[in-house]
């Protein structure tokens, strides 16, 4: 897989070799497993899915984690994502809105023995107060801006990346943060998420 997405353009070496030692089968439901190293997005639950693995070293590769970082993550889903950010990361907080995934996500990411991993159930369009001010933030729901709080709770010269658009399509939106709290943005490539709910999201939770 990892080989196949460095021909698509993933170029960051630690994002391909990151993505080559997580076992994507484990974060799939039993009946797709023979679909889980093709580069799609596969269901999970209800209307969740676990995002295409491009998606992923996408993101990952603009958000640009290092050793030494404390991340934030929004929308844990399967956990296959925050698993490619605990190898990345110093330190990743992760939340999900739906109790059941999260759960289900912890126990995986447990099992892979990913101890550098904390996920919990709740509204992250609200950020977290835990380990803020957060190194690196990462949306994987697709908001229609980019939350206050998520800005607020990034340092300075921190980056916050997340799909930003409407409820059916969104542009990947790499924010940094500069000295003084102002932000400058670049729009990177379309892609397809699940609406970020919540109360910075589409709908009041
Ligand atoms: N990164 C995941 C894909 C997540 S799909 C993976 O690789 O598997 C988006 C997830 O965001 C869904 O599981 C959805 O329930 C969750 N979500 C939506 N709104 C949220 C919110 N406000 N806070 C936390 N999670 C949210």
């Amino acid at each position: 897989m990892a080989q196949r997405l460095a021909a698509q353009g993933i170029r960051d070496q630690r994002v391909l070799e990151a993505i080559a030692t997580i076992p994507r089968h484990l974060f799939v439901r039993e009946n797709l497993r023979s679909q889980a190293y093709s580069d799609r997005a596969l269901p999970l639950t209800g209307a969740q899915t676990i995002s295409q693995p491009w998606v992923v070293a996408r993101m990952t590769e603009l958000l640009s984690p290092e050793k030494s970082h404390t991340v934030l993550e929004i929308g844990t889903g399967s956990g296959y994502q925050t698993a490619v950010l605990a190898l990345l990361a110093r330190r990743v907080y992760s939340l999900e809105i739906l109790s059941d995934l999260a759960r289900q996500a912890a126990r995986r990411l447990a099992g892979l023995g990913l101890d550098n991993v904390k996920v919990q159930a709740f509204d992250g369009s609200r950020g977290w107060d835990e380990a803020a001010p957060y190194d690196r933030i990462l949306v994987t729901a697709g908001a229609p801006a980019a939350p206050e709080p998520l800005r607020r709770q990034l340092v300075e010269g921190g980056r916050l990346v997340l799909p930003e658009g409407d409820q059916e399509s969104q542009r990947i939106v790499v924010y940094r943060k500069l000295k003084g709290g102002g932000f400058r943005h670049r729009i990177d490539d379309s892609v397809r998420f699940v609406p970020l709910r919540g109360r910075h999201g589409w709908n009041e939770c």
